[in-house]
């Protein structure tokens, strides 16, 4: 099992599932609110398999039904740390060399940046996980880029904490094509994309054209991945079968959920 550090979490933090509250503490510099900072394997993507130590911030900008850190959005709970303990702390994991900085939305705090330079100058390859609204300059060695498509709406049906009352705020957000494109120039980058069936390619592959046309950059098949929805197993077993299949029609890649697979839905994974 993953080894975790020993994160306090803030008992004053479930105020902050307010959304005003949330985003009003964002500008903190001087530390970051921390949901978890553990040791495991990377589980997505092109570097599936890889011993990294996991920085998870507290606090997104979206609402996703499906979210897996739930305690990061929908309810977020946190400890705030100072980038000096944080980076001690990730130190303490003499194995990794790998650093993930993943959320709720990393990219949301100012801070997030400070923390990557001095990541990146003890010599960290750093990893940031974003869901591509925000585009920040900072010493990112890969961009995991994860576009929420409309499958992702906190509708009414799917809310897991209302009634909709996200939807629309949701909708309007989930797409910045300026920070997508942006982050897409700056960074080596994957796209990241959740998928539950066929129904998401059209607007997978409508997105990827309107990216292509802004991009300065090329953006090739093999940097897009398509991830199965679900963070149980029970959930991914309906799912990851038919995504590998159109990742197999279409050219592009498949990505396991390891974590998932190895420690179902266990937190620290
Ligand atoms: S963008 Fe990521 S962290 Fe934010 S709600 Fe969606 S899945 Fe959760």
């Amino acid at each position: 099992m993953p080894v975790s550090s020993d994160v306090e979490t803030d008992p004053d933090a479930n105020a902050e599932s307010d959304a005003d509250a949330e985003e009003s503490k964002i500008d903190a510099s001087d530390g970051l609110p921390i949901n978890e900072l553990f040791y495991s394997l990377q589980g997505e993507g092109r570097l599936a398999g890889t011993p990294s130590v996991f920085v998870r911030t507290s606090g997104c900008n979206l609402r996703c039904w499906f979210c897996d850190s739930y305690h990061t959005s929908w309810e977020p709970t946190h400890a705030w740390e100072s980038l000096e303990d944080i980076v001690a702390t990730v130190e303490n994991y003499d194995e990794a060399d790998h650093v993930v900085l993943t959320g709720g939305e990393p990219l949301v705090h100012d801070a997030a940046v400070d923390l990557i330079e001095r990541l990146s100058a003890a010599g960290y390859h750093v990893t940031v996980e974003t869901n591509g609204t925000i585009h920040r300059d900072a010493p990112i060695d890969l961009a995991s880029v994860s576009p929420k498509l409309s499958n992702s709406t906190p509708t009414a049906e799917r809310d897991p904490a209302g009634d909709g009352e996200w939807a629309e705020r949701h909708d309007d957000r989930r797409i910045d094509m300026d920070a997508l494109t942006a982050l897409v120039e700056d960074y080596d980058t994957q796209l990241k994309f959740v998928v539950a069936d066929d129904d998401d390619l059209p607007e997978i592959l409508d997105l990827l054209d309107r990216l292509r046309d802004a991009a300065a950059v090329p953006v090739p098949d093999e940097d897009v991945l398509l991830m199965p929805e679900g963070a149980t197993r029970e959930r991914l077993a309906d799912t990851r079968e038919r995504v590998a299949d159109l990742a197999l029609e279409h050219g592009f890649r498949y990505t396991p959920r390891l974590h998932v697979d190895l420690w179902n839905d266990a937190p620290e994974t």
